[in-house]
């Protein structure tokens, strides 16, 4: 069994659950942990995503059709790198 395959985000009864959000996570790449050594470290981001839309990546990559801007990947990054913008702030 592909266990990794259960943890992708896929389209469900909710649709693409992006549409939700009002505020999203903007990660500054200058303070993300993998980026700024250059190896896979850190990735809490990605292990309290409850959504499991956070790519273990260098750089770190957020699926924004499907997160909902919950903010927990914020709370926990420890150099305080994620900072929620609100939807109409956003650049993208
Ligand atoms: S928790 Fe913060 S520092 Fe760690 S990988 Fe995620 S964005 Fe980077
Ligand atoms: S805001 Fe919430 S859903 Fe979006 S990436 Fe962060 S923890 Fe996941």
């Amino acid at each position: 069994m592909n266990i990794s395959a259960l943890c992708k985000p896929s389209v469900g009864e909710g649709g693409r659950t992006g549409d939700w959000r009002d505020v999203r996570p903007v990660i500054d790449h200058t303070k993300c942990i993998p980026a700024t050594k250059g190896k896979a470290a850190c990735f809490l981001c990605w292990l309290y995503c409850p959504e499991g839309v956070v790519a273990m990546s260098i750089p770190v990559h957020i699926d924004m059709d499907y997160c909902k801007g919950c903010g927990i990947c914020a709370e926990e990054c420890p150099p305080n790198a994620i900072r929620m913008v609100r939807e109409e702030d956003a650049d993208e």
